[in-house]
């Protein structure tokens, strides 16, 4: 008896770095469109060339299919709904940015597309593009979006309109999810090894690609619904687009270890008959990524440090600031690369064709991020501080009009407040902000000073009348935050996202207000998202990173005083560690189990793994032999007591 509570509480505590299932995905009331939000709207309207029909020819060249109904998961729930974009057409609904409105009808061109002879895209199956190249005996398949449904969707898809052609190696253009995470939709790892499928991917792809998510994985989950929208209804009042695409597929994750790694500037290599150049592009758009021409078809491959949009240098999810020289520097290779290249394709949003248009498209793209940074530099250096940088920059005109790399998905005011934290960090140097008050705190006494939260509220609401928009948000999250009872503050700052959300041309930044409006409504989503998909990838992720996370949750203040050695022996992988507290610090180190140690905990890695990932039920766990534990259950207990556990369903918005 006392060993089930023990492995029951051990259980519970183990799966310290996971939450649980599907989000709830509740609706609010949204409110109409204000006037003052049709104004802003209008000025789109008036100085972009919205009609412009350039994009929509390219956006629609090549197809041959659109695919219908629905991806489901294994238990039925739907992961893709093709059709759900549909109302994406025709005049843009007054609650979303024409400009936006514009994108959003460009990425809802999806299905199969002929790129050029030999080259064929999957588009709107998942949030990224899979690139089929026709090889001499099968598809060299680019990037396999991120979940094993959508991937396999994709492919059947390809083979029903192209021919049965097997899949004859694979191509990794960087290691964020959406392009590598449905692998194992594509081939099973027995099958690419069986065959000798040649995987190919950028040099470090592998570690950054398991470890991106493990450490800060929770918190950058939960940030992302806001990014992406997830929560949100497909509708002109809820979600539209993300600027690279549709939706996330969160489906069954997964990975498959490269058998070549790309570490040169320029690397020739005949990958079933075809001639690649690939060029290694690290620490831009992600820590490890490749790009490639295709010589003899004069075609490149721009994974994604190109995109029918301007980028982001630091996504709202959050993530380590991207060097955005460097980025504009790749670009400038990619001029060099790119003298005769007749047709490029990314692996987000449509291709261009033609090459003076794709010297433009490079090149606009080299001098949005130059400009971002040379500019943010300037002002740093004359005293500027991030807000007031956001708020001085526009592009230059010609920057500024060119559609292929207008804030869709990454928008200028973050990217300039980006560089300034690459270089100098948060804080703006004013001691004001050395070591302010916490947020609640301060709200609490804003409060009390502007008269208590219905006099602020009054004030919000003629701000708002106004369009003030971004005055009345400030106003009344210092109500929300400092009187979180007062409803009327709370739905009040629901519209007024809600007006932002509709004004945004930036499909990231639309997605955050509308998703903010949604939860001061009801409240954070009930649940986390789950780890459980990830299980496939999760294997594959070396120990030390999920080591690393449990040290990163050992609770300090209680802590303080332990003193508990345990070993962690991994009884298939024949791997064991040594974890101990030390000044209410975690440690671990790769060693044999030592002798004086409180307590053995001896598991498979699939199961250590498992438990992690919130995956399989208590019972099976308790049941398996993989499980053993030698030396004081009772102070095993006490150190996994010590470890919090991070649901992912965190407050943002609400207090
Ligand atoms: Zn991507």
């Amino acid at each position: 008896m006392q060993k089930t509570r023990s492995y029951l509480m051990l259980l519970a505590l183990l799966a310290l770095v996971c939450a649980c299932s599907k989000n709830d995905g509740a609706g609010g009331v949204a409110s109409d469109v204000a006037p003052a939000t049709i104004a802003t709207n209008q000025e789109f309207e008036k100085n972009l060339k919205l009609d412009d029909p350039q994009d929509f020819e390219d956006a629609k060249r090549g197809f041959i299919a659109k695919p219908s109904g629905k991806i489901l998961a294994a238990d039925g729930s739907v992961l893709t709904d093709f059709d759900a974009f549909n109302f994406v057409q025709g005049k843009a609904p007054a609650t979303v940015n024409p400009s936006l409105w514009r994108h959003a009808i460009l990425n809802a061109q999806i299905g199969l597309f002929k790129v050029a002879d030999g080259i064929y895209q999957l588009r709107g199956f998942d949030i990224a593009n899979m690139t089929l190249i026709e090889g001499k005996t099968g598809w060299i398949v680019v990037d396999t979006l991120t979940a094993k449904e959508s991937a396999a969707a994709a492919l059947s898809f390809a083979r029903k309109q192209l021919g049965d052609h097997p899949v004859s190696a694979m191509i990794f253009t960087h290691s964020h999810a959406d392009h590598f995470g449905g692998a194992l939709g594509v081939i099973s790892a027995d099958e690419a090894a069986k065959r000798g499928i040649p995987i190919i991917a950028p040099v470090g792809f592998m570690d950054e690609a398991t470890s991106e998510n493990v450490l800060v994985g929770t918190a950058m989950a939960r940030r992302s619904e806001y990014q992406f929208g997830r929560n949100l209804e497909r509708s002109p009042k809820g979600m539209v687009d993300t600027g690279l695409g549709k939706g996330v597929v969160y489906g069954g994750l997964g990975i498959l270890p490269p058998t070549k790694q790309i570490s040169e500037v320029n690397e020739d290599m005949t990958v079933d008959g075809v001639h690649f150049i690939f060029h290694n592009v690290p620490g831009a758009e992600a820590p490890a990524e490749l790009t490639f021409n295709l010589p003899e078809m004069k075609a490149y491959g721009g994974a994604e440090n190109l995109a029918q949009t301007m980028h982001n240098l630091l996504p709202i999810r959050g993530a380590k600031a991207r060097d955005s020289l460097r980025w504009s520097e790749y670009m400038q290779q990619a001029l060099d690369d790119n003298a005769d290249t007749e047709v490029y394709f990314g692996q987000h949003n449509w291709p261009i064709w033609g090459h003076e248009r794709i010297k433009q498209f490079i090149t606009m793209h080299r001098d949005v991020y130059k400009y971002t940074h040379d500019q943010a530099v300037r002002l740093m250096n004359q005293g500027y501080t991030p807000r007031e940088i956001a708020d001085m920059i526009k592009l230059p005109k010609s920057l500024d009009t060119y559609f292929g790399a207008r804030g869709y998905y990454g928008d200028l005011r973050h990217n300039l407040k980006e560089v300034y934290q690459f270089y100098l960090g948060a804080y703006d140097g004013n001691p004001a902000n050395l070591n302010p008050l916490p947020p609640q705190e301060s709200a609490k006494r804003y409060l009390e000073l502007m008269g208590g939260a219905q006099k602020a509220t009054t004030a919000a609401q003629a701000a708002y009348d106004k369009g003030d928009y971004r005055w009345a948000a400030e106003l009344l999250n210092q109500v929300v935050f400092g009187q979180p009872d007062y409803h009327p503050a709370q739905e009040l700052l629901a519209r007024t996202y809600e007006q932002m959300g509709y004004a945004a041309e930036s499909a990231t930044w639309r997605n955050s207000y509308l998703t903010a409006a949604q939860e001061l409504r009801n409240g954070p989503p009930k649940k986390g998202i789950s780890r459980a998909a990830a299980i496939e990838m999760m294997a594959q992720t070396p120990v030390e990173r999920f080591l690393e996370a449990m040290a990163a949750s050992l609770n300090g203040p209680a802590a303080e005083g332990k003193d508990l050695t345990i070993n962690l022996v991994l009884s298939d992988t024949k791997e064991s560690y040594v974890l101990w507290i030390e000044n209410a610090v975690l440690h671990f180190r790769k060693a044999a189990p030592v002798t004086d140690a409180n307590a053995t905990l001896t598991m498979t890695k699939g199961l250590f793994i498992k438990t992690l990932a919130g995956a399989g039920s208590v019972k099976d766990t308790l049941m398996s032999d993989d499980l053993k534990v030698d030396g004081s259950r009772i102070d095993l207990v006490r150190f996994f007591s010590l470890l919090d556990k991070a649901p992912g369903n965190f407050a943002i918005v609400t207090r």
